[in-house]
Parts: C-alpha cells; sequence; structure tokens
C-alpha cells in the first residue's frame, strides 16, 4: 500500500521510484541510552550514525516514518556555500567568519558525497547547478559573485551566463543571466536518507518510527523524553525537528525556527526535443518564492515553487505548479504531472541555521532555511564529533545570533504570513 507521510501532503516521486523502504518499530516500552534523539531526518540520523559507530549508546525516535519530514521531499540540490553569498555575509559577520562558513560548506559537500560513497548508498548524483536571476538588474551582482568567489574563496568553479547562455542551458527564455557551478550538483534525497537510516541502524543505534516526543525534562540528573508508550532517559538529547518543531514540544526553537511550506511537482519524462535542461544541472531562480528545478537521472522534471505560510492543506498542489513550470516552458502548459507534494522548510530569521542549548544536555539543531541538504547532515556528524570530544565547529552556528520571530505566541504565525506575503507580492515587480 502507498504510503502517506501524516506530517506532509502529497506522495512524493522519490517515495514512488524508491525500491526498498525498511520500517523501525515504534517505541513500545521506556528505555534508557547515553544519547536521545529527537527527529529522523538527515540531522538527527548524521548523529546517531557518527554516534553509534563510536561505541555510544543512542536512541533516535521519529513521530512519522524517516524521510516523511524535509529530508526525503525536498529538491535535492546541494548548492554551495550558506544560504547568503559570502561577499554578502562578509558586511556582516566578517571576512574571516564569512570564509569559515565558506569553508564548512565545501567541507560537507565532501563529506555528503563520501559519506554515500563509503556505505554504497546511490544518490543518484547528477553535477552541475544553475542560480538565474529573474530581474535585468541583477547581471552586475552576479558577475561580482563569480569573481569574488574565485578570487576571495578559493573556488573556481562558478562562471557567468549571459542571457543568450542562460536560455541555452534551461531550454527557456525567461530569465535574464545565470551563474553555472560545476562545483556541486543534486541528489535524490530519499535514498540518501534511507541509506543514512540503514548505515546509522548497522552501526548500533536503535531506531523507532512512528513515535512522537511529547515532553522533554530534566529528571534526577538526566533527562527524560517521554512519548505515548515509554520514557526515553539519556545523559544528551538532541531535537532536530526542524520546521516541525512543536510549541509545547520546546518554545524556545519553536519561537526561532518557523514552517514555510514548499511544494513540488513531478512530470512524465521530457523528451530531448523538448531541449530543457540540456546539460543535465538543476537550476535556482531568484525570487523571493524560489523556483526550483531539475532533471531526474531519468528524465522526469521536478519543480518546487508555490510557498504556503499557513497550515491550511491545500486543494491542489498541482494546480499552482503547473502555472509556474508554464511561466517558465509554454511548451510543457498540459504536461503530464504524475505526483505532487510538499513539505516544511524550517527558516529562521536571518535565514541561517540555529544551533543552541535549552538546557543543560539539550541541544537543538534546525531552521537550515532552504539550504539544508549539505548543512543539515553536516551538523548532524558535528554534534556526534562535539560529543566525543573530536570537534568544536559547531560553535560556528552556536555563536549566531538567531533571534525570535516578532509576534510571540499567538501572533507570531500571522505575522509571518504577512511579512512572507509582503515579500512575494515583490517578485512582480
Ligand atoms: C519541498 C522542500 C524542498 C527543499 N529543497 C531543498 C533543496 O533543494 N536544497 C536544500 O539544501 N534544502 C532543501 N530543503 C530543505 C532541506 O530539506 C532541510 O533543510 C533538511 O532536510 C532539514 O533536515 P532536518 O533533519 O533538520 O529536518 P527534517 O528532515 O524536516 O526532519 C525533522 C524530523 O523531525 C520529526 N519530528 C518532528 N517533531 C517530532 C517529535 N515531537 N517527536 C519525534 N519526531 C519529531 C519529523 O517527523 C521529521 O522526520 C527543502 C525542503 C522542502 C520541504
Amino acid at each position: 500500500m502507498t504510503w502517506q507521510s501524516p506530517i506532509a501532503p502529497g506522495i512524493s516521486w522519490y517515495q514512488a521510484t524508491l525500491e526498498e523502504r525498511p520500517a523501525y518499530p515504534r517505541l513500545e516500552e521506556s528505555t534508557s541510552a547515553d544519547v536521545a534523539i529527537v527527529g529522523g531526518g538527515f540531522t538527527g540520523l548524521q548523529a546517531a550514525y557518527h554516534l553509534a559507530a563510536n561505541g555510544t549508546d543512542v536512541v533516535l525516535i521519529d513521530a512519522a516514518r524517516l524521510g516523511d519530514g524535509a529530508s526525503g521531499r525536498n529538491g535535492g540540490q546541494l548548492g554551495t556555500g550558506q544560504h547568503w553569498w559570502p561577499e554578502d555575509m562578509e558586511s556582516k559577520l566578517g571576512p574571516e567568519r564569512s570564509k569559515a562558513f565558506f569553508r564548512i560548506a565545501e567541507d560537507a559537500k565532501s563529506h555528503l558525497l563520501d559519506f554515500a560513497k563509503t556505505h554504497g548508498i546511490n544518490i543518484d548524483f547528477q553535477p552541475g547547478q544553475i542560480s538565474v536571476a529573474h530581474k535585468r538588474n541583477m547581471e552586475f551582482s552576479f558577475k561580482n559573485h563569480v569573481e569574488a568567489l574565485a578570487e576571495r574563496y578559493d573556488y573556481p568553479h562558478l562562471s557567468f551566463l549571459s542571457k543568450h547562455e542562460t536560455e541555452e542551458r534551461l531550454g527557456s527564455n525567461r530569465y535574464f543571466c545565470g551563474i553555472r557551478d560545476i562545483g556541486t550538483g543534486h541528489i535524490h534525497p530519499l535514498k540518501l536518507l534511507i541509506g543514512t537510516g540503514k548505515a546509522a541502524a548497522t552501526a548500533g543505534a536503535r531506531i523507532f518510527e512512528m513515535t512522537k516526543a511529547d515532553n522533554i525534562e530534566q529528571k534526577e540528573g538526566r533527562i527524560a523524553v517521554s512519548t505515548e508508550r515509554g520514557t526515553v532517559t539519556a545523559d544528551r538529547v538532541l531535537i532536530a525537528c526542524n520546521g516541525y518543531i512543536e510549541e509545547h514540544l520546546e518554545p524556545g526553537t519553536a519561537a526561532k525556527v518557523m514552517p514555510i511550506r514548499s511544494f513540488i511537482a513531478a512530470t512524465r519524462p521530457v523528451t530531448k526535443s523538448e531541449k530543457i535542461l540540456p546539460g543535465g544541472e538543476s537550476v535556482d531562480d531568484s525570487r523571493f518564492v524560489v523556483r526550483y528545478f531539475r532533471k531526474t537521472k531519468t528524465g522526469e522534471l521536478l519543480f518546487g515553487g508555490r510557498e504556503a505560510y499557513t497550515a491550511d492543506q491545500p486543494k491542489d498542489i498541482s494546480k499552482h505548479l503547473r502555472r509556474q513550470i508554464a511561466e517558465i516552458y509554454p511548451a510543457l502548459k498540459k504536461i503530464e504531472i504524475t505526483h505532487a507534494w510538499g513539505g516544511n522548510v524550517g527558516i529562521t530569521m536571518p535565514r541561517r541555521p540555529l544551533v543552541h542549548e535549552i538546557m543543560p544536555g539539550v541541544t537543538s539543531i534546525g531552521g537550515f532555511s532552504g539550504h539544508g541538504v549539505l548543512l543539515s547532515n553536516y551538523c548532524g556528524k558535528l554534534f556526534a564529533e562535539e560529543l566525543l570530544g573530536q570537534s568544536s565547529e559547531l560553535d560556528l552556528y552556536r555563536d549566531l545570533d538567531i533571534p525570535a520571530f516578532p509576534g510571540g505566541g499567538a501572533l507570531r504565525k500571522p505575522l509571518l504570513f504577512l511579512a512572507l506575503t509582503w515579500f512575494s507580492l515583490r517578485d512582480r515587480f
């Protein structure tokens, strides 16, 4: 029977094309561990793997099935660097910190690809990424970015694309210029997620699905994570719930990491004669409500866009995405859409990840702001290394100032809705 994620709408093409998806049991009784992890996305599973592989007794629980969160349902684009371009980060954080963040993202890239290779996970990696400008006046900043990365960040993999070159590479004349990055690429995220889960379980992590954490509190010098049928008691806890964090579980994280729902449609395979993305790169555009698309290894167009800022379930996900596809590829106006789905992107105010301690022994990590395929995996690893005394690199993120969204409990979501709607309207002018 086809599994419907209880926390996100639609069946993803990723899920539909998976050969195997192992099931993990529900937690049926109380247990104890060195480390308890709440949330089985990339962050939680990477932490579980690295801890277990180094002899730590780990229990990981997920409210749904592994891959039902953002990690198994995203655009699969690895990108380069952080959410902000390094030259923009320089002005806010200074050149040294900006360089450190760039380097960490490059380390994250190598780590992801090496991890998949070492564990024999076929992630369908395809090279190449193109960022495109939806406004004419962006040419200067695009050229400047290519130069800055080559000259100050020792990253020679970017090239500027003129309007004509962008058209050739995309098979669409809707954008004004672009940047091609041959130092990155895109993957089948659910295959990576499932493979990471298997690696963690093989290393000895105890994984439980359909097991929701209802409460986290300190008890007799340890931390108790309670669920419907049992409590996990541990010395350390990682909360890795990202855009699915609930206020009652951890109000401090919920105030700083808010969900935006993003949606993706998969079409029937496009043909060579349709001349769409002949070089196989993935694409993201410069809109505030980003449109991101790519072809899979078997030729289906995966097109992401249309964000929603309320909790209402959309009635017809594919209708809006079809309109957006047609804006870029008018010839695909009537193309068959085989799958359409959505998921929560966890964002923070400054669009930088949140790493913070909510009480002694309890760390919360999330808010990768649409840039988490690389960074969530790596932050999970860094968390494990920190506990193992092998690295303190996570401090780079911990030291960032991530404020709460304004408005307090009741007003936070409506205010975010208004702000995001305003920014998304600006995409049109
Ligand atoms: C549609 C979409 C497209 C995206 N595209 C890209 C992209 O192309 N490139 C990119 O870099 N990033 C992209 N992202 C973002 C990226 O997917 C995330 O940043 C990343 O996967 C976050 O991983 P995570 O482990 O922190 O959280 P998640 O993968 O969201 O995992 C959180 C987990 O916590 C569990 N959970 C929540 N509450 C509880 C609880 N109380 N008890 C137990 N478990 C709980 C959930 O069930 C879930 O499995 C996209 C996201 C979406 C939704």
